[in-house]
């Protein structure tokens, strides 16, 4: 997979302070990438690296294979995690004019503009004053600002925090889509929850440090422990018991279901897989429940941040 975007090497001091060590990102192109990890590990710092706001002192970002430019700006939408809008500037005002800024012209932006504010649902703001709005709703305008001249590849610092569950829901919806529509999408967040559905890569930064990174199905896979949640009705429950505890190794359930049956995880040995269980369930229960542990990014991010602590 070709890449848009790529950091390499990226190292940045602040003082005696290291914000980002050696940190390296590939992000290819229309995917959503997503750069996890707690607050103060150096997210914003890369993503201001990238957007040419501050630059490193050690290392090198391509665009589509060429070092970048300062004039790749344009091909950027960027949301700083400072949301930033003249607050007595009118929505609709601010919004053709830093539409205007980023060079589209006048048409062109009024045409984006009615088009984004109707898709939002958010065009009875256009005449009030960006005061007047609430922190969510400001920043749905600044999220219209930021895509309207549909750079190839966008840049959103924190994009869910200030936002209530729906609209949270409302802009994770408008990502995926924007990434249908061909653009690559790098996103920040020490909030795990909307992770899962969105990222097709992520990278874990922890104390200024990339711990992980890569596809998130290859790090699921590397990170699951050949376990399965089992729920059974049993011929003899206690000598299915008995014999599960001999062969396998089992623990405690972490699903719920409307049987009284016996329930539980059973991790299974390296070279064993999912039929050599079934085989063994099959003549000792009815199987009425069997789905393989796949661990969440958040258990990885979890589990990753905890070994390194
Ligand atoms: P994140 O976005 O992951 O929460 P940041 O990149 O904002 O983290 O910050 C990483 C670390 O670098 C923090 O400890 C922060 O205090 C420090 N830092 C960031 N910018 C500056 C700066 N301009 N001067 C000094 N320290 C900074
Ligand atoms: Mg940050």
């Amino acid at each position: 997979m070709e890449n848009l975007l790529v950091a390499e090497n990226i190292y940045k001091r602040f003082g005696n302070f290291t914000a980002l060590n050696n940190v390296s990102i590939n992000i290819p192109k229309e995917s959503i990438f997503g750069l996890l990890g707690p607050n103060g590990a150096g997210k914003t710092t890369l993503l201001r690296i990238i957007n040419q706001i501050t630059m490193p002192d050690e290392g090198r970002i391509y665009l589509d294979g060429k070092p970048l430019h300062p004039d790749d700006i344009a091909h950027i939408g960027y949301l700083p995690e400072e949301r930033g809008l003249y607050k007595s500037m009118k929505v609709g005002e601010q919004a053709l004019y830093l539409a205007r800024l980023k060079g589209l012209s006048k048409a062109q932006a009024k045409e984006r503009l009615q088009y984004w504010f109707k898709r939002l649902d958010i065009e009875a703001w256009w005449d009030k004053k960006i005061q007047e709005l609430s922190k969510g709703m400001a920043q749905k305008v600044q999220f219209v600002i930021t895509v309207l001249h549909q750079p190839k590849l966008l840049i959103f610092d924190e994009p869910f925090s200030g936002f209530d569950p729906v609209n949270a829901n409302i802009i994770k919806d408008e990502i995926l889509k924007l990434k249908e529509d061909g653009a690559t999408i790098l996103f920040s967040t020490h909030r795990m929850e909307s992770v899962e559905e969105l990222c097709d890569y992520i990278a874990l930064i922890h104390k200024s440090n990339k711990l992980l990174d890569g596809k998130v199905s290859d790090i699921k896979k590397e990170y699951k422990s050949n376990t399965f949640e089992v729920g059974v009705d049993a011929i003899d429950e206690l000598k299915l018991q008995n014999e599960l505890q001999e062969r396998f190794t089992i623990g405690p359930a972490r699903f719920k279901s409307i049987q009284e049956d016996l329930k539980m995880s059973i991790k299974l040995k390296d070279n064993e897989d999912s039929n050599d269980l079934i085989q063994f369930l099959l003549p000792r229960a009815r199987i009425n429940h069997f789905v393989e542990v796949i661990p969440s990014v958040n258990d990885i991010f979890i589990k990753t941040v905890t070994q390194n602590a």
